[in-house]
């Protein structure tokens, strides 16, 4: 009675068939690239259950990550927030007695939100957000947990040689080792499953962070198997892999409908950055560049939302990011967001439903490592600092909506939008504090097995 009532005083839609607030799944992609996913035009990668979200959803055509890389993507994803605001714009290292690595604990997160606004919420997956017992996911906002806190991890075994500690930490549930008991992928795929049915009477926030595709390129033989049409080693396995994220979403859709949640949940789909091509067999053609810079191969990725009956099918255009979640969730949810909480996304809902028509974003922005490489978009162009390994100094202008590969800098013959949008930067650069932590060095390189 008491949800009832809240619901009626808080809500700002008519309650569900089932009379109770949506679920909302967030399912995440490491590292695949644009062109990876059937609904974006891969031809030799089938993936019927990631095309179905975006054919009985909406297919974000400009879907973009606040950050090309893992950590401050999911610091801006479960912030809703610009993560180079509170310093988190890079990878954390994976240290448990290091209390600033990782997603600093004055900010507030998603599942927290939702979790106050009585959601039970889980996390099926990678973490890569702190390591230290109070950066866990227990403690920030999660009900329960089953996954890794590091930034990757070896998708066969949880012990290895010491230096490459991180890949090899024990899977935790709730706080405990506890063994994978089966391939890492289908694992995730398992435990997001059990999550919906054990929670199938209760409105839930369940956030599957798929480390796949994300090296070691490590498929397991049945998916392998289905990708002998792909000659080249690297794409063939990568393929497999990502065959394997799109069975587990089968599954997942599967059991929405066998508990009778189709209707009555919101599915979010995206990759956590572009592809890093060359080195996981990932393509982000037609756009250029990759994981790591701020053209658009870095940032603008696989994005789709699905709410059957409530979201019409659609393909949106307006540019769309990842901190998008956090307020569409939050609002979904009734949930009270603390007073002064500046959130950088937009509820996203008024938008496809069509009760908004505008562009959610005037403008989108990225910053990497401190301010050498950025960018900025408004609807049409997109200027860039370019990353600073390319030997570029002078700013790029590209005209999205004809050169989505950013092909023809403009900037000689566009004065005065180049200033503009410069200024606009600056003006949100200043909001912005130094990068709190640096990411660690990278390690010697793997060989590609
Ligand atoms: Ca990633």
């Amino acid at each position: 009675m008491q949800r009832r009532q809240f619901l009626a005083a808080t809500a700002a839609f008519p309650v569900t068939a089932q009379d109770r607030r949506p679920n909302v799944i967030v399912i995440l992609a490491d590292d695949m690239g644009y062109n990876d996913v059937g609904f974006q035009g891969a031809k030799d990668i089938p993936t019927p259950h990631l095309d179905s979200i975006a054919k009985t959803g909406v297919r974000f055509t400009n879907g973009y990550v606040s950050h090309p890389f893992c950590s401050p993507t999911r610091a801006g994803l479960l912030t809703g927030r610009y993560q180079q605001r509170f310093g988190h714009e890079n990878n954390p290292r994976y240290d448990p007695a290091d209390a600033v690595s990782g997603l600093p604990l004055d900010q507030v997160t998603l599942p927290q939100v939702l979790q106050s606004a009585g959601y039970k919420t889980g996390i099926a997956g990678k973490w890569h957000l702190g390591a230290t017992p109070a950066h866990h996911p227990l403690r920030r906002g999660f009900d329960e947990h089953f996954g890794f806190i590091g930034g990757g991890h070896d998708y066969f075994q949880a012990n290895g040689p010491e230096e490459k500690r991180e890949y090899f930490i024990p899977i935790e549930r709730d706080g405990k080792p506890a063994p994978a008991g089966d391939y890492l992928t289908d694992a995730f795929s398992r435990e997001a499953c059990a999550f919906i049915r054990r929670h199938r009477e209760h409105p839930f926030f369940l956030y599957v962070a798929y480390n796949t595709p994300h090296t070691p390129l490590q498929p397991a033989d049945k998916y392998l198997a289905r990708a002998g049409h792909i000659k080249d080693e690297l794409r063939r396995k990568y393929a497999a892999m990502v065959m394997a994220l799109d069975d587990g979403v089968g599954k997942i859709l599967a059991t929405l409908r066998e508990t009778n949640l189709d209707s009555g949940t919101i599915i979010f789909f995206m990759s956590d950055n572009g592809g890093p091509v060359g080195i996981n067999g990932s393509d982000n053609s037609p756009l250029r560049n990759s994981k790591g810079t701020v053209y658009e191969g870095g940032i603008r990725v696989p994005f789709a939302v699905r709410w059957p009956g409530r979201i019409m099918p659609a393909v949106y255009h307006h540019p769309v990011i990842s901190l998008d979640v956090f307020p569409t969730a939050a609002a979904l949810a009734g949930a009270k967001l603390p007073k002064n909480l500046q959130i950088d996304g937009v509820d996203l809902l008024p938008h496809l439903t069509g009760a908004k028509q505008e562009a959610p974003h005037k403008y989108l922005h990225w910053r990497w490592g401190g301010g050498p490489s950025w960018a900025i978009r408004d609807g049409r162009y997109k200027l860039v600092k370019p990353p600073v390994n390319s030997g570029k100094t002078d700013l790029e202008l590209f005209d999205l909506t004809n050169d989505i590969g950013e092909t023809k800098d403009i900037s000689d013959s566009h004065p005065k939008i180049v200033s503009e949008l410069r200024q606009v930067h600056e003006n949100w650069n200043r909001e912005l504090i130094p990068p709190r932590f640096e990411s660690p060095q990278p390690a010697a390189k793997k060989k590609k097995a």
